[in-house]
Parts: C-alpha cells; sequence; structure tokens
C-alpha cells in the first residue's frame, strides 16, 4: 500500500467525512506542495487563502518555534505582549479602532453579529442584513448569515434575525431595512459564491444607506483580507469604510487566528463579561500574525499581489478567448475566478493532474488564491498548464 493509501483509509476509518479530500500532501515551501508520494504541486489555492506569504516562510516559523518556547497560552486574565501589539498592527492599517481576537472567521462573524446586538439592544433593533450567495461560516448564527440554502438545509430551525438581500443591488438592500434592522454584513469580493466582486456604486451606497438609516456596516474580510485583493483588506479598492471587519484565514498565515477590528465608535461596545473566548489572540497566535504582517509589508506582497494578479488574469483571459466554454475571468489582486458555462469539477481535477491545485467553487467557477509572494514564473507556469488543461477538456467535450 503507498503511503497516500495508508493516510487515506485512515483517515476514512476515523474521521467525519465533513469534506472529501483527494490528495495526501504532507509537505510545503514557498507556493509549492508535495504529496505522500512524492509528487510536487504549485499550489494556487494557499489552504484557501491562509497561507497568503507561502507554505513555511522562514520568518513565520521563526517566530512560531521562539514563541512556543518562550509562552504559548495564559488566558485573557492576563496580558499578553503580543497581542496588543497585533491589535495595533491591525487598526493601523484599517478603522483605527480596537480589536477582539478569536480563531476562526465564523467565530470572528459571531463577534461582528453580537456586537451588532448589543449595540442595537437599547433601540430593539437585531436583524442583519446579508447577501444571497455570500459565505459567513458554519456556526448556527453565520450559516444562517450565509445566504445559500444547500448550507443551511437540515439544520433548521434556524436563529432568527438574518434577512437577505441581492448582492450589488443597493434598491433590495433598501427594501430589506425595516424597523428591527441593525447591521449590513457583506463581503467587498464574495469568495465561495464565486469570486464575485462588489461594484463601487453599490460599496458606495451601502455606506450612505447605513449613515441614512443609523446601521452598522460591517465588512467580511475572512477570505478577501490580509493583501489577497492588492489592498491589506478588500473593502480599501472602495471608496468607503464599514464601522467593523471580521479577519481570519491569512491572518496567521497558516496559524489559527479570528479577528474583528472596529472603528472608534464601536471600540467599546463589548465590556468585560459580554463575549469571551479561551484561545482567543494567545501569545503563540498573535506572535504569528505580527510576523505575518511584516512580511506582508516588508516585502512588498501588496504591490505584488497586485502585479501578478493583473498577469494572471491577462494570462487567463488569452486561453479564455480560444475556449467557448470559459465565460469571463474576474476577482481582484491574487483572488481569481475562471467563470464557466458548466460544472467546473473535471477541470479541476484536469489541473491537479498537470500539478496545479485550484478549486471549483459556486459549481461553475474555477478559484485560484495564490501566496501573495507568488514569482511571475510560477504565474506563466500556472496560465500555461491551465491552457493545457482547457485544450484537453475542449477536445473531450468535442469529442462526445
Ligand atoms: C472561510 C470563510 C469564513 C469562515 O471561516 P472559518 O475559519 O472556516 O470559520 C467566513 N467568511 C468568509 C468570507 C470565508 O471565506
Amino acid at each position: 500500500m503507498s503511503r497516500a493509501d495508508e493516510i487515506r483509509n485512515l483517515h476514512q476509518d476515523y474521521v467525519m467525512p465533513t469534506y472529501a479530500p483527494g490528495l495526501a500532501l504532507v509537505r510545503g515551501k514557498g507556493s509549492k506542495v508535495w504529496d505522500a508520494d512524492g509528487n510536487g504541486y504549485l499550489d494556487f489555492l494557499s489552504g484557501i487563502s491562509v497561507v497568503n506569504v507561502g507554505h513555511c516562510h522562514p520568518r513565520v516559523v521563526r517566530a512560531i518555534r521562539a514563541q512556543a518556547g518562550t509562552l504559548m497560552h495564559v488566558s485573557n486574565l492576563y496580558f499578553n505582549e503580543h497581542q496588543p501589539r497585533l491589535a495595533k498592527e491591525l487598526a493601523a492599517r484599517s478603522l483605527g479602532g480596537k480589536c477582539f481576537f478569536c480563531n476562526s472567521g465564523a467565530e470572528a462573524n459571531e463577534a461582528l453579529i453580537k456586537l451588532a446586538r448589543l449595540w442595537g439592544h437599547e433601540s430593539g433593533r437585531y436583524e442583519i442584513i446579508t447577501f444571497r450567495n455570500s459565505f459567513h461560516g458554519r456556526t448556527l448564527a453565520t450559516l444562517t448569515a450565509t445566504g445559500q440554502a444547500k448550507v443551511q438545509d437540515g439544520f433548521e430551525p434556524l436563529p432568527a434575525g438574518f434577512v437577505y438581500a441581492d448582492y450589488n443591488d443597493l434598491d433590495s438592500v433598501r427594501a430589506a431595512v425595516t424597523d428591527k434592522t441593525v447591521a449590513v454584513l457583506v463581503e467587498a469580493v464574495q469568495g465561495e459564491g464565486g469570486v464575485r466582486p462588489a461594484t463601487g456604486a453599490f460599496m458606495s451606497g451601502l455606506r450612505a444607506l447605513c449613515d441614512e438609516k443609523d446601521l452598522l456596516l460591517f465588512c467580511d474580510e475572512v477570505q478577501c483580507g490580509m493583501g489577497r485583493t492588492g489592498t491589506w483588506f478588500g473593502y480599501q479598492l472602495y471608496d468607503m469604510e464599514p464601522d467593523a471587519i471580521s479577519l481570519a484565514k491569512g491572518l496567521g498565515g497558516g496559524f489559527p487566528i479570528g479577528a474583528i477590528v472596529s472603528n472608534r465608535k464601536l471600540a467599546d461596545v463589548f465590556q468585560p463579561g459580554r463575549h469571551a473566548t479561551t484561545f482567543g489572540g494567545t501569545p503563540l497566535a498573535c506572535a504569528a500574525a505580527c510576523a505575518v504582517i511584516e512580511v506582508i509589508e516588508e516585502e512588498g506582497l501588496l504591490e505584488n499581489a497586485s502585479d501578478m494578479g493583473d498577469l494572471f488574469r491577462e494570462l487567463l483571459e488569452k486561453t479564455a478567448r480560444k475556449h467557448d466554454f470559459i465565460r469571463e475571468v474576474r476577482g481582484a489582486g491574487l483572488m481569481i475566478g475562471m467563470v464557466l458555462d458548466r460544472p467546473a469539477k473535471p477541470l479541476e481535477t484536469l489541473l491537479q493532474e498537470k500539478g496545479l491545485l485550484g478549486l471549483a467553487t459556486s459549481e461553475n467557477v474555477l478559484r485560484f488564491l495564490p501566496p501573495l509572494n507568488v514569482k511571475a514564473a510560477e504565474v506563466r507556469k500556472a496560465a500555461r498548464l491551465v491552457g493545457k488543461a482547457c485544450a484537453e477538456w475542449d477536445k473531450t467535450l468535442h469529442a462526445s
């Protein structure tokens, strides 16, 4: 039995089948990963926008190793030196208020939901408007915030207080506002929803509407944040500011950590005893995240994400012009979707066989989220593999 088969069998026997993995990966470096049988892959998924500075970046590895041998966890009953340091770095790059730390994207969005409810409590407002096709997590509240039936089916009764509007349709948001509405939660670029960027008019319009109706505006930056779009945060592509954002995925460069960052207005809504989590903002997680921010800053990765994103999109568009089944290439920075006229899964599989990892999303979209420090040569190689896979696929489509 191969090493990969051994891992696969053990997994099938003992791990609940919430996912359906194919490859068994055992090692990574930069934009490359290797499977248990020694095959190498160009990783253009980065663990779904998590290892944004590449696999095992030496600086992040060093920070984790040093902190693991110094102090891993003390609980939030005590100060730790890295948590406020990270909070300052995040606030300085975004909304200038304060942070709350947790461990995942769902948990960060839960914190936003609780923050909104607490803020609106006195005026009796609690409804949050979210969007069809959005994704906000898998806890009961965040799967309810997620505007997709496939995520909710079977888990009823769902928590009350969520209302859905259409993305990029300001009128539908206006129509959803009631005297119970307290906040709007939106992704600047919908990730799981098929790499769909918001329009400028929509994002500015949301801000204006929230100001007019005294609503909070939240951006879920779990996937599009931390440099992914070529700006620190996705909302910074637009001429507006939300009141708070949620972060996770890329924040710790592979080490689990989530956060919310607020503006000054919301900085002190949570008082002692109102919200908490044991593992939130440990010295270890925060040391990792601080190292990630330093790497993005010092290695100029926002600019690289923007340049490499332009290059990759341009090359993918060339391929798109050759094949009718490719409808569109869209996205921002290194968050890129190739939209097909049919399910994208077979193309994902073909690419994997050729040594390139991407992900079929929202049925018809092939999503790419390469590390922000990906090199031009790697982008060209990935684009060549996509071109080859599409040509082969086209042939089989026409043969049948
Ligand atoms: C992945 C994701 C989440 C959920 O994050 P978890 O860490 O899996 O809980 C929430 N929002 C968006 C936009 C995401 O992409």
